[in-house]
């Protein structure tokens, strides 16, 4: 088995052909340096034994799938471990880079240019060169044998240092690949798929022994069962791999919606501010906290000047853009700690935490300030905007209706007193 990571944006692909192409040559160069020092490097044994693995090594190849967490998993490691333990590391280098030089191709089917293909098939052919022909090489050299009849101590060890030797050389050769090409985030070493690799080498020897040891017929009934054993697998996680890609859409879908729900719950369409049921909840937290913890409450209801007089005279679509732009000014007006809802039609309620009157009152006649200074022709020319505030703190023996009603009259007779003004609540 192996893993692949998804394919790199297009601005990298040069980095990863010159790459591909580098990992191709030094891979061919070695295997025919050891092929040409080993003389015959099928040991007199069958040129259909390699074709055979070839086909094999194809097959195991193509039993993959889309591994969220690791990219694309092929059983391949199967073909190439039996293939050593068969033919040798070097017959099992030409025989499993070919097969994954062949392999890719089929990608041009999928609409893949040949040109990424190419790069594809020299990159994952030189990989699994240079995978096979060094752990089998390693293998060898540490006494395990060619062909594997039985499984003593030695040959475990043996066999376990070539697993754990083909899996990590795989793994940092990915590593190096991902670094090549500017991959974030992409680490190849992962408990599942070690795991798995470790089922598909036991599976390798078996087929090994089966394949040195039985005659022909049962090799062929054996290796079917196995082939259709990896399809039922491949399948499953396939299967597995679309489902939680589905779940996870749904997921994300939801929660959007359930985001989109809460705003809509609190927030005015219109202006974006916070809505009255949300103010209503924050004025009760910030009475509660007066109450239990003598913490300071001010509060300030704003209402626009001759709103009526705005949609009159310059049209209703008019009055709705003053509505955001005044609610903007607030919002950027005020700190993070303060609530800016919209309170009713062109009223506004504002909440101050751990804020006493003077310093409401000092943020209120700012923001009439901010209003009136605004320069409002470009929404419509002659258009004059400006607001009255009615400020009021929490005292003792207040409560939600009784701190509403004072800033509302001080708000009354800012009205009356001539627009455009802040009054404040100074005493009880
Ligand atoms: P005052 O200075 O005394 O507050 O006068 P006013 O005209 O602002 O007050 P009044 O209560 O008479 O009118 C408020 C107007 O606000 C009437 C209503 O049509 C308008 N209004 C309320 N909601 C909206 C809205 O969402 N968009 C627009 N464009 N107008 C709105
Ligand atoms: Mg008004
Ligand atoms: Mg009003």
């Amino acid at each position: 088995m192996s893993a692949a990571p998804a394919p790199a944006p297009p601005s990298l692909r040069k980095a990863e052909s010159a790459y591909a192409a580098v990992l191709f040559v030094v891979a061919l160069a070695a295997l025919l340096g050891a092929t040409l020092t080993s003389g015959d490097p099928l040991a007199g044994r069958s040129p259909m034994l390699a074709v055979f693995f070839l086909i094999f090594g194809l097959f195991t190849i193509s039993t993959g799938y889309r591994h969220a967490g690791v990219g694309y998993v092929s059983f391949d490691r199967v073909a190439q471990i039996s293939c050593i333990l068969v033919l040798g590391p070097i017959a099992a280098a030409w025989v499993n880079g070919l097969a994954s030089l062949i392999y890719p191709w089929q990608r041009l089917r999928r609409g893949q240019p040949w040109q990424r293909v190419l790069g594809a098939a020299c990159h994952n052919a030189g990989l699994m060169t240079l995978l096979t022909l060094l752990c089998g090489g390693l293998y060898v050299w540490v006494g395990g044998a060619v062909p594997l009849y039985s499984l003593g101590v030695e040959q475990v060890l043996a066999l376990i240092l070539l697993v754990l030797a083909m899996q990590v050389l795989n793994d940092l050769m990915m590593l190096l690949d991902s670094w090549i090409s500017s991959r974030q985030g992409y680490w190849p070493f992962n408990p599942f798929v070690f795991a798995v690799e470790g089922a598909a080498a036991l599976c390798a020897i078996f087929v090994a022994i089966i394949f040195n040891r039985m005659e022909p017929a049962v090799v062929v009934l054996l290796l079917i069962v196995l082939a259709v054993g990896l399809l039922a697998l491949t399948e499953f996680a396939r299967m597995r791999s679309r489902l939680e890609e589905i779940v996870n859409e749904r997921t994300k879908l939801l929660r959007e919606q359930t985001h989109e729900l809460e705003r809509q719950a609190t927030h005015d369409q219109l202006t974006g501010l916070f809505n009255r049921r949300f103010a209503d909840r924050f004025l009760e937290e910030g009475i509660r906290d007066f109450v239990e913890q003598r913490r300071a409450f001010a509060i300030a209801i704003i209402d626009l000047d001759h709103f009526k007089r705005i949609n009159d005279a310059h049209s209703h679509q008019v009055g709705d853009i003053v509505l955001k732009r005044v609610s903007h000014l607030l919002i950027e007006n005020c700190r993070s700690a303060d609530m800016v809802a919209r309170f009713g039609g062109e009223e506004f309620l504002l909440c101050f935490p751990n804020t006493g009157l003077d310093s409401a009152a000092r943020a209120c006649e700012h923001l009439r300030e901010t209003v009136e200074n605004t320069d409002w022709s470009d929404i419509s020319p002659g258009l004059i905007v400006t607001l009255c505030a009615g400020v009021a703190q929490m005292r003792p023996g207040y409560d939600r209706s009784r701190l509403l009603r004072q800033a509302d009259q001080r708000l009354y007779e800012a009205k009356r007193a001539g627009r455009n003004r802040v009054e404040v609540d100074l005493a009880s």
